[in-house]
């Protein structure tokens, strides 16, 4: 090991900072976020110092640095090129014994200061021991996304029952057995998920377990939760940090047709996968069957992840799942995705809106429950907006001849865009008169998007070469 890593306790300490620039103003924000009292040495400040001074937070003790400023400092950092400074200052922290760190010169440091990862009050620091601060770097990107963003809430959860476990359970190997538990478990699921309540009422029943008082309804299983959770339209870099993480830890994943083969491989390898989508030749497995068969995994105890395609709550029926599971007094979670409209008019270059040629942007499904299609065609062949439709391959004919019939030109623009943000991605552009036939041409068998307004025609200005090169990361 380089270096002997600790976390100092700077609240209400002193700190001093030498030199006035960027980089000293990012070591002085630290040092304020750790609750020091900030002692500054510089010629001069640049803007972002000068409002810390001028609001009080920050005290410019001097323009040239004394050995005595030391007197009562628990840190010193160096923020300043000047080598001879550096030198000095360096050398006078050291005879005092005060930790003393010159920024990127190691040789003339007490101590080095990490890359960090703050999810107050949880910290981590990387070091490489001085040898690569780009490759702390990365690891630190790499930590930052495998961390859910409310893990701070985590540890302060566990804060409030620390004493209270400590109490019940004396045995150290009973009381870490039971926090992992808490951690791994539904608790902390329902912690990070900003459901306090549940989480506190589940943590008091797997405490009075544990001490062994149970009651006979306590012993049945602990309840699992559902997520409902965006896919996005297909593409995997799509996925939220939330919902990669959430496929990393499910016991079970809910899936259709629509979820597309990559993100579905973003999943733990040994979650279960339950397919409730239509087969060819079969029936689909209907909403009913699917709201119980969640129902019945969370009550078994499963962390549940239900994958819809794009945004669970737009078209995906998310709602209806939603209200049988609360019914069945189960906990759910809803994860946002990236619905098709945004991600096919992000792939095929469409602006939904633009100042020239779309003040509004409509969603609609070109299916209802029922299957027929009772759209307000008045208001959909308005001009100046932008018309998105869900399912539309089927309805296109009579989509076409309704907003004609209605007003819009025969030469309005229109786009069909199938597995859009994947690899198996075709688009079809053409106008209400000539789309039909296109279609048809095409025979498209994916789920399609359809997209009517003047932006449309703007799609071109896009080079597809480029955009594909920079979907794939190139
Ligand atoms: N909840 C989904 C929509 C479900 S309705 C979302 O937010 O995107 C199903 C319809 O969504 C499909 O018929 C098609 O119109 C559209 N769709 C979903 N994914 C798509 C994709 N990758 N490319 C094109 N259309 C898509």
């Amino acid at each position: 090991m380089q270096s002997f890593p600790v976390f100092l306790s700077l609240q209400d300490r002193r700190a001093l900072v030498v030199g006035g620039g960027d980089p000293a103003a990012r070591k002085i924000e630290l040092l304020l976020a750790a609750g020091a009292q900030v002692s500054l040495i510089a010629e001069t400040v640049g803007g972002e110092i000068a409002q810390l001074i001028a609001d009080g937070r920050v005290c410019w003790a001097g323009r040239r640095f004394e050995a005595e400023e030391l007197a009562g400092m628990s840190i010193v950092i160096v923020a300043s090129d000047d080598a001879l400074l550096q030198g000095r200052v360096s050398h006078a922290a050291q005879v005092r014994g005060v930790p003393v760190n010159v920024v990127d010169t190691p040789a003339l440091s007490t101590f080095i200061m990490p890359a960090i990862v703050d999810r107050g009050p949880i910290t981590i620091a990387i070091s490489t021991g001085g040898m690569a601060p780009a490759l702390a770097r990365k690891l630190r990107a790499e930590i930052e996304r495998a961390l859910p963003a409310t893990i701070g809430r985590l540890a302060r959860f566990a804060e409030i029952f620390r004493a209270q476990v400590r109490r019940t359970l004396d045995e150290p190997r009973a009381r870490r057995l039971f926090w992992d538990r808490i951690f791994d478990g539904r608790v902390g699921e329902l912690a990070l998920a900003g459901d306090e309540i549940a989480a506190r009422r589940e943590l008091i029943r797997l405490l009075d377990l544990s001490r062994g008082d149970s009651t006979r309804s306590d012993r049945a299983p602990a309840q699992g939760m559902v997520h409902l959770v965006g896919a996005g339209p297909g593409d995997a870099d799509l996925l939220t940090l939330k919902a990669h993480r959430l496929l990393q830890r499910a016991d079970v994943i809910v899936y259709d047709r629509l979820v597309s083969p990559e993100v579905l491989a973003m999943a733990r390898r040994d979650a279960e996968r339950i397919f409730v989508g239509k087969r060819r030749g079969h029936h689909a497995v209907s909403q009913q069957e699917i709201n119980d068969r969640l129902v019945a995994l969370a009550r078994a105890g499963k962390s549940v992840v239900r994958l819809k395609g794009g945004d669970p709550l737009v078209f995906g029926r998310g709602g209806e799942e939603i209200e049988a599971l609360t019914a069945a007094g189960i906990a759910v979670e809803v994860v946002p995705g990236i619905t098709a409209a945004l991600g096919c008019a992000a792939s095929a270059g469409i602006p939904l809106t633009h100042r020239d040629h779309a003040q509004a942007c409509v969603f609609v499904a070109g299916h209802t429950k029922d299957g027929a299609m009772a759209l307000d065609w008045p208001m959909l062949a308005r001009p100046r907006q932008t018309v998105v439709i869900y399912m539309a391959a089927e309805g296109l004919p009579a989509i076409a001849r309704q907003l004609t019939q209605h007003g819009l030109p025969s030469s309005t623009p229109i786009a069909l865009i199938e597995n859009g943000t994947t690899e198996r991605e075709r688009r079809i552009v053409g106008t209400l008169g000539t789309i039909e036939r296109q279609a048809m041409r095409a025979q498209l068998d994916g789920p399609t998007l359809c997209i009517i307004g003047e932006v449309v025609a703007l799609a071109a200005t896009i080079d597809r070469e480029f955009r594909f090169e920079s979907r794939i990361g190139l």
